[in-house]
C-alpha cells in the first residue's frame, strides 16, 4: 500500500481550537456533560472511555516521574472527606476564600480578580463590595446535621500529606530532602466554573510534598521547577507554549513564601498549569500546634529537632489533560482529503495501537485476534473492524493513536502485518514475531 503523504506545513493551530477540540472530545467519547440526560449538571464532566484512558496515562506519567523513577519520593492516597480541625489549623477554614462580587445591573456573581472591573455579562462597570467567598464544599457526615457532623471535600490534596507526615516518617524511615506524592480529586466552590474541564468544581490534582531543611528550601524550589516544566516538554508540551511566571507578593498564598507557575498558551491566553511554592514549615507548624504532635524531623549532624520547609508542586490532572489535547490537535491534508490528528505522545494516546482487520470476512478474524492478544500484553488496543480501513486509519488518527496494524489476507500467508504512523502515515512490513519489538522501539521504550 503507498504512503499518504501529510501536508507538513499544516500544523498551525486553528483559530478555533477550542470548538474543535470540545467538539472532538463529546464527539469521540472523551469527554461529556454530566447528567446530560437531565440537561446537564454545569461545570461538572464525566470521562468517557477514551477520556479516562488519557486521564489515567497523564496521571500515570506524573506518577512514573515523581513517584516510581525515585527513592526519594513515596505516594499516598488519603480520604477525600475530612473534619473541620484539619481546615481550621491548615488556614482554609478562614483564608480559602475568593472575592465575590456582584454586578449591580445584571445581578449576575464574578470573582473580582478575574473580571477586571467589567460585568462579562452586561458590560457594566457597577458592583458591590467585594466580599470573602470560601471555596470549600461543607457536608454533614452521618444522620445528624448539626455542627458535630460538619465534614469538608477537601480543596486541594496536600492536607493529607502534612497530617499524615509521623506516619509515613515512622513507617517509611525517610529522612529530608523526601517527599509525599498524591494524585486524586479535590473539591472547590468555584464562582465562575468556566474554559471546559479548565476550572471545574470537582477535579483531579497531582500534588507533592518535599520536605527539605530550611536552608535547602530556594535550591529546592529552582530544582522543581526545573523538573516540572521539563516533565511537560517531555510529554510533548511545544516550549513556544509553555513558560514560568513568578507571582510577585500580593499574589502569594497565605501558606507561600515564593510561588512560580507552570502556564500553558491557552486559546484564551497564557494561564497556570502547575503552581510550584515554597510552603515553607506553615503547615506542619499549624498541624502541630493544633493537634499536639511533634511533626519534626531529627538532624543526626547537629544533634537538633527542626520542622522541615515544603516545596510543593501542584498540578491539575483534568486542566493538563485539556493541555495536552489542545497542544496535540492539528490539521493536515492526506492525498487531498483534510484529516484532523491528535499528536498525543503515545504514553499518553488513549490506544497507543489499533488492530484492523483488512476485511470483514472471518478467515482473517482468528489471526487478528491472536495479534491483538500478543500485543495487549504490552500495549492498550483498540480492535476495529467497521467501514472502509481509509475510514478506519482517519479515526485513529482523530483520536491519536499512534500505530494501526492491519491483518491482511497476505498476512495469513507470509505471517506478516502492516503497521502504519500516525505522523508521517508511512507503512511498513512487520513480521507478527518480531511486532512487539518493532513497536516497542517505536515507542522509545528499548
Ligand atoms: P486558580 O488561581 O486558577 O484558581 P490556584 O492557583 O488556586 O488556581 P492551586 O491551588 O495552585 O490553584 O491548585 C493547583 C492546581 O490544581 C492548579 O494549577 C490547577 O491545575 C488545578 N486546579 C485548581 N483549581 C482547579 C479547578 N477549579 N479546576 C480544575 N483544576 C484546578
Amino acid at each position: 500500500m503507498p504512503a499518504e503523504e501529510p501536508d507538513p506545513g499544516a500544523t498551525e493551530r486553528p483559530a478555533d481550537l477550542m470548538d474543535k477540540v470540545v467538539g472532538l472530545c463529546k464527539r469521540r467519547g472523551f469527554v461529556f456533560q454530566s447528567a446530560e440526560i437531565y440537561g446537564g449538571f454545569r461545570s461538572t464532566y464525566d470521562y468517557g472511555p477514551l477520556g479516562v484512558n488519557l486521564l489515567r496515562n497523564v496521571k500515570d506519567a506524573w506518577w512514573d516521574a515523581m513517584v516510581r523513577r525515585r527513592d526519594d519520593v513515596v505516594g499516598l492516597d488519603a480520604a477525600i472527606l475530612s473534619p473541620p480541625a484539619v481546615w481550621a489549623a491548615s488556614g482554609h477554614l478562614t483564608n480559602f476564600t475568593d472575592p465575590l462580587v456582584d454586578c449591580l445591573q445584571c445581578h449576575q456573581r464574578w470573582r473580582a480578580d478575574k473580571i477586571e472591573g467589567v460585568c462579562p455579562a452586561c458590560g457594566s462597570t457597577s458592583f458591590t463590595e467585594a466580599r470573602a467567598f470560601n471555596l470549600m464544599f461543607k457536608t454533614h457526615a452521618g444522620p445528624l446535621e448539626d455542627e458535630g457532623a460538619v465534614a469538608y471535600l477537601r480543596p486541594e490534596t496536600a492536607q493529607g500529606m502534612f497530617v499524615n507526615f509521623a506516619n509515613v516518617l515512622q513507617t517509611t524511615r525517610k529522612r529530608p530532602p523526601f517527599g509525599i506524592a498524591q494524585v486524586g480529586k479535590s473539591f472547590r466552590n468555584e464562582i465562575t466554573p468556566q474554559n471546559f474541564v479548565f476550572r471545574t468544581r470537582e477535579f483531579e490534582q497531582m500534588e507533592m510534598e518535599f520536605f527539605v531543611p530550611p536552608a535547602d528550601a530556594p535550591r529546592w524550589f529552582d530544582y522543581w521547577l526545573d523538573e516540572r516544566y521539563r516533565w511537560y516538554v517531555d510529554l510533548g508540551i511545544p516550549e513556544s507554549q509553555l513558560r514560568l511566571r513568578h507571582h510577585d507578593a500580593s499574589e502569594l498564598s497565605h501558606y507561600s513564601v515564593a510561588t512560580a507557575d507552570v502556564e500553558f498558551l491557552f486559546p484564551w491566553g497564557w494561564d497556570e498549569l502547575e503552581g510550584i511554592a515554597n510552603r515553607t514549615d506553615y503547615d506542619l507548624k499549624a498541624h502541630a500546634a493544633a493537634s499536639g504532635e511533634r511533626l519534626e524531623v531529627f538532624d543526626q549532624a547537629s544533634g537538633d529537632r527542626y520542622v522541615p520547609y515544603v516545596i510543593e508542586p501542584a498540578a491539575g490532572a483534568t486542566r493538563t489533560m485539556m493541555a495536552f489535547l489542545l497542544a496535540a490537535y492539528a490539521e493536515d491534508e492526506i492525498g487531498g482529503e483534510a484529516r484532523s490528528v491528535l499528536r498525543l505522545d503515545p504514553r499518553l494516546a488513549p490506544y497507543q495501537v489499533a488492530v484492523l482487520p483488512l476485511s470483514k470476512k472471518e478467515t482473517l478474524e482468528p489471526l487478528a485476534r491472536s495479534v491483538l492478544t500478543l500485543l495487549q500484553r504490552h500495549f492498550t488496543c483498540d480492535y476495529d473492524v467497521t467501514q472502509s480501513i481509509g475510514r478506519r486509519y482517519r479515526r485513529q488518527d482523530e483520536v491519536g493513536t499512534p500505530w494501526c496494524v492491519t491483518v491482511d489476507f497476505d498476512s495469513l500467508e507470509d505471517a506478516s502485518v502492516t503497521v502504519r504512523d500516525r505522523d508521517t502515515t508511512d507503512q511498513v512490513r512487520v513480521a507478527i514475531a518480531d511486532l512487539v519489538g518493532e513497536l516497542d522501539r517505536r515507542a522509545g521504550r528499548e
